[in-house]
């Protein structure tokens, strides 16, 4: 079998849909091609089943990249409201959750069904499974490009040719090294990889093993790392840390750095401490007016391991200022992630100085596009990925 398509689109998750639909809708003859058999599971699993679609707020400032101007152009041809109109023509409910966060009301299976009808609509078609064993380029040079494809379905054929096979994160779910191995085979180069989005874990005594040891409890606190600062929720676990705030910084954190935690942010705590300073209630006991008791306790003990708890009275002053600044400060040094198993994304991608920023074709080969998480843009949490998805699936529809 020989088939031969205007585009090909490898991977059928959230942003090789949105290029299928919009190059579909262009006239274009289109076949999109996964190597699983159950369509954008990804989508499926997102936002705990619910998806968070989009962010209301999406600005370039929401994404990490070695270049952050690369995702402009796409993010402001594509807005969050184009996003909702489509969900909106398909009848589905959504709501803010918080920080302009869409989610279905009901489930993320909608958002799938809503792209595969859009697919339908534009003429686009299926091969699924379909595992690709070889990719050539029949013209060389900078003639438009026209690619063949061996697959376990026979050979396909196609002028334009789209990379939209994510990132490494949840492997058990089809995520595979395929968009960067392609990327190599054509001599353009990928920035270094790692996962984010992801909890941080820490080696055996390294954070005290009280504190490790009190998985479930959640603290309102800022964590900053690298320049960057996050308000949210730290969720305490069996390993380490995690919540919004930690898988928010790891895209930050680097191997040997420690993250820094405020875990008092609208207390100033030193004057709060000194009002106290002739109090003999215990002070793991003062800081459970702020703190979750087990967490106050056992974070008193992690700090003053050398000293034992004792009144507050019998603190000097220097030493209450100490304790406060660990309270505004509390740093900690990761030993490492929980791991692309765990990881929402992948840091790092297709160096976008390869990329157009207007088409997302590759500059060096014609014909060949990359979009999606494959490519060096990674957003923060709360809809920015699947934004940037869309987004760069949109723009490369426009051009293939
Ligand atoms: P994907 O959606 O990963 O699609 C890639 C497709 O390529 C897959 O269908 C895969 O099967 C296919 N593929 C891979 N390798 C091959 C190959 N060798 N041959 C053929 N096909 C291949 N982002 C948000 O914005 N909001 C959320 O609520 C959210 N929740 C998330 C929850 C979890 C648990 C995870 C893991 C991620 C979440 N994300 C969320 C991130 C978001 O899912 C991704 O950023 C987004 O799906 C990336 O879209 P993509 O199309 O580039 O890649």
């Amino acid at each position: 079998m020989k088939i031969k398509k205007d585009v090909i689109v490898i991977g059928a998750g959230a942003a090789g849909m949105m290029c299928a639909i919009e190059a579909g809708k262009r006239g274009r003859s289109v076949m999109l091609l996964d190597h699983a058999s159950k369509l954008a599971e990804k989508i499926r699993i997102s936002g705990g089943g619910r998806c968070n679609f989009t962010n209301r707020h999406t600005r370039p400032e929401n994404f990490l990249s070695h270049n952050p101007h690369f995702c402009r152009s796409a993010l402001a041809r594509f807005t969050p409201q184009n996003f909702i109109t489509l969900v909106e023509k398909h009848g589905i409910h959504y709501h803010e959750k918080k920080l302009g966060q869409l989610f279905c009301d009901s489930s993320s299976q909608q958002i799938i069904d809503l792209l595969r009808h859009e697919c339908d609509a534009a003429g686009v078609e299926w091969q699924m499974p379909c595992r690709v064993n070889n990719i050539s380029r029949i013209h060389a040079g900078t003639a438009p490009g026209r690619f063949m494809l061996e697959t376990d379905r026979g050979i396909l054929m196609a002028d334009s040719l789209v990379i939209a096979t994510g990132g490494l994160s949840i492997p058990q779910i089809g995520a595979s090294p395929f968009g960067y191995r392609v990327a190599g085979q054509f001599g353009i180069t990928v920035t270094p990889l790692q996962p984010a989005l992801v909890p941080l874990t820490f080696a055996q005594g390294q954070l005290a093993s009280s504190v490790a040891g009190l998985p479930g409890v959640a603290i309102d606190a800022a964590v900053s790392c690298n320049g960057a600062c996050f308000r949210e929720n730290l969720l305490l676990t069996h390993r380490g840390l995690s919540g919004p705030a930690i898988l928010q910084i790891s895209s930050y954190w680097q191997p040997g750095i420690p993250i820094h935690i405020n875990l008092l942010p609208d207390l100033d705590a030193a004057a709060w401490l000194l009002d106290h300073r002739h109090s003999t209630g215990l002070l793991s006991k003062l800081i459970t007016q702020y703190l979750p008791r087990r967490f106050a306790q056992a974070w008193c003990d992690d700090i003053m391991r050398d000293q034992p708890a004792q009144p507050i009275n019998r603190y000097s002053e220097t030493g209450l200022r100490q304790i406060a600044a660990q309270l505004h400060n509390w740093q900690i040094t990761p030993s490492g992630t929980a791991g692309y198993k765990k990881a929402e994304v992948t840091l790092g991608g297709v160096d976008t100085r390869e990329l157009s920023s207007k088409t997302m074709e590759a500059r060096k080969i014609p014909g060949l596009y990359f979009i999606g998480e494959v490519v060096d843009v990674t957003g923060h949490l709360g809809g920015f990925n699947f934004q940037w998805a869309w987004a760069s699936g949109h723009a490369a529809g426009q051009f293939v």
